[in-house]
């Protein structure tokens, strides 16, 4: 049969499975000795025109290229593509929604699956859950729940996964008032190292390890489930800069804003994000009026601000809309800078570090701090989920940008430095949701206490450790 006249066939048959034109359009054909489900599963190796599109993640500094990709469009086909790597001993990398930091959703020479088109959302009116495939991302999930005036606690840029996402905890605007995106999370379905599909609703161990510690290490979540959370009417976000920056104004803003979040309300988030060159200031609240104590903050940080923005109200959806930044990979070098109590924990290391960023050739480059606490430490049993570091009021992130890969070492650089000043200060605990490759005592840093408990699961569900990357889960 010439391969026009299997094309042919193959359409015929996609037509006849009803499967959405776009998937029809990206089908490719499979090596014959390469295991097939017709519109299901198919493998591309790297001289397949569209193995390059499905290689791609967000950040291009990673250039790591697996032997095949196994692209899945349901539960069998995770399970043929997994036995396949066992039968021909292929490490396995995972790839939902592709924004992992460091890559971890690619690797080099192993088998790589692809769940970026196994997608579907449903919200059951009846019990009011949603439940949702590994290739939905937070911005199709946003606009599906607005529908039925309902949402999941997530974050706020649309092209991240909402598997990965949860996984590895997931916080965001909403996080304070209804807890980590885990934390909503009450079903889900994995295909383990063997190939096996596990349903958590008979293994409670699966549900708890899925809420933030199983992020491409013990399985293969094909399926999750939420309760949803009734989407407020609006969404109101206020904004502070400040310019003519010395490394003296850095430490009073950061203790001034430190010292004001205990009393932010529930319903508002804040970000505190310093450049080389200004600070900015983001609020953002979800109740319709702004209680007192939020305007006594909103006066207080106004007092030296170089530029206010006061409210800007949007109806809900258009509101988190506004920050859904872009979707087109981009070179970045993004690692968490750590979970603070408070100021103190940070004091001595921020004016040596704005300094460096002000020396530094890549200008973009930023600390991000952000207020935790709320629902994330008060809503939830410390046992309830896997994610571990509740207790913490603040979270870093340290972000360089740059347009070359050519600058790839020296964005490196600089965030080693960074972190290095970090982990002299003390900052030990760390988000697994923002990788740094460079942390030596990474187990302890994403997981502490849990990671014991991982560790015995990742032997009962992967004992060959099939599914790897740098920091995964060790036997
Ligand atoms: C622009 C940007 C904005 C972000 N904003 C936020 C934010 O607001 N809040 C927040 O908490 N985090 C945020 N993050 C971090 C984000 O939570 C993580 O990068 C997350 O892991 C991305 O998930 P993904 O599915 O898109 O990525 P992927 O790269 O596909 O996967 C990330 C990790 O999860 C594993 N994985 C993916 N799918 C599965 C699966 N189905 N089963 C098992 N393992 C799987 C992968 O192997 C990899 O280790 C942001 C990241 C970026 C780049």
């Amino acid at each position: 049969m010439s391969s026009m006249t299997r094309r042919e066939t193959l359409k015929t048959l996609l037509t006849a499975l009803a499967l959405p034109a776009a998937y029809q359009a990206e089908w490719a054909f499979a090596d014959a000795n390469l295991p097939q489900i017709a519109g299901q599963l198919y493998f591309l190796k790297p001289t397949d025109a569209e193995y390059k599109q499905r290689r791609q993640i967000f950040n291009k500094r990673i250039g790591l290229m697996p032997r095949l990709i196994a692209v899945c469009l349901s539960d069998q086909a995770v399970q043929t593509a997994m036995q396949y790597a066992a039968a021909n001993n292929l490490a396995v990398a995972v790839k939902s929604g592709g924004h992992c930091f460091e890559g971890y959703s690619l690797n080099n020479n192993g088998l790589l699956i692809d769940l970026s088109l196994l997608k579907s959302f449903k919200y059951a009116s009846a019990d009011q859950s949603f439940t949702t495939r590994p290739g939905a991302k937070l911005g199709e999930v946003y606009a599906y729940l607005a529908q039925f005036k309902r949402l999941i606690p997530a974050g706020s840029c649309a092209g991240v996964g909402v598997a990965g996402l949860t996984l590895g905890g997931g916080y965001g605007f909403f996080a304070r008032q209804l807890g980590l995106t885990c934390d909503s999370l009450t079903r889900v379905k994995l295909v383990d190292g063997q190939g096996k599909l596990l349903d958590s609703k008979n293994d409670a161990e699966l549900l708890w390890a899925c809420k933030g510690g199983n992020n491409g290490s013990l399985g293969i979540v094909t399926e999750l489930q939420f309760k949803t959370h009734p989407a407020p009417a609006s969404f109101t976000h206020y904004r502070f800069k400040y310019r003519s920056l010395t490394p003296n104004k850095v430490s009073s803003l950061a203790e001034r804003w430190f010292g004001l979040m205990p009393n932010l309300p529930t319903t508002c988030y804040s970000s505190w994000v310093l450049g080389p060159a200004q600070l900015t200031i983001l609020i953002t609240d979800i109740a319709e009026r702004s209680a007192p104590q939020l305007q006594n903050i909103l006066r207080q940080l106004g007092k030296d601000a170089t530029t206010v923005q006061g409210a800007q109200k949007d109806e809900f959806l258009r509101g988190i809309q506004r920050f859904r930044g872009g979707t087109e990979p981009m070179y970045f070098k993004n690692v968490s800078a750590g979970y603070y109590h408070g100021y103190a924990d940070i004091k001595s290391v921020l004016p040596s570090l704005f300094t460096q960023m002000q020396a530094s050739a890549l200008k973009q480059n930023l600390i991000q701090i952000n207020t935790l606490g709320g629902a994330i430490r008060d809503g939830f049993s410390a046992t309830s989920a896997a994610y571990p570091h509740r207790n913490y009021a603040y979270l870093g992130e340290f972000q360089v940008y740059y347009e070359r890969s050519s600058d790839s070492p020296k964005a490196e650089a600089l965030v080693n430095q960074v972190q290095a000043q970090f982990t002299q200060a003390g900052i030990k605990a760390h988000y697994a949701n923002y990788p740094d490759i460079g942390l030596k005592h990474w187990a302890q840093a994403y997981y502490a206490d849990a990671y014991p408990r991982l560790q015995a699961l990742k032997r009962k569900l992967d004992p060959s450790n099939r599914i790897q990357h740098p920091q995964s889960v060790r036997l």
